[in-house]
């Protein structure tokens, strides 16, 4: 899953910081991926995870609920997109590189599991780290 959300980063603008998301259904079927597309877009809100989210509940479910489905990430997801991963009932997170400054999914926050929530996906963090840090770290160089 993370190889796919690896693949998915790749087609970010070249502008935007590369990061990629993929959802899958209970099935393990693929529902949606999205890249980061804030640059693209020019809406702070485009982050891949949200794209992502919203692209699948449009193809899966009564609406709007994930529920059962997985959101696999290049990156641990920031507060915004922890949230939205809650209130879209997703049932599973699979993430690569930890994010030590923004992350809300273990590092800076535990957005996710946060006891107080009524629903509160299961988490794996750093699958694939090396792979999904090389992403970031050859974008950062280009940018030098
Ligand atoms: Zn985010």
């Amino acid at each position: 899953m993370i190889r796919a959300a690896v693949a998915a980063a790749g087609s970010a603008d070249p502008r935007d910081v590369p990061v990629g998301a993929v959802v899958f259904g209970p099935d393990g079927r693929e529902l949606a991926r999205a890249a980061n597309a804030r640059e693209a877009l020019g809406d702070p809100t485009a982050h891949a995870e949200v794209l992502a989210l919203r692209a699948a509940a449009r193809a899966f479910g009564d609406g709007w609920r994930l529920e059962g489905a997985t959101l696999a990430v290049t990156l641990e997801p920031c507060t915004m997109c922890a949230g939205a991963l809650v209130l879209a009932r997703v049932g599973k997170v699979v993430f690569g590189a930890w994010e030590p400054k923004t992350g809300a999914v273990g590092s800076l926050w535990d957005v996710v599991r946060d006891r107080r929530l009524n629903h509160r996906p299961q988490v794996r963090g750093g699958v694939l780290e090396a792979e999904c840090v090389a992403l970031l770290e050859d974008f950062f160089h280009r940018q030098r």
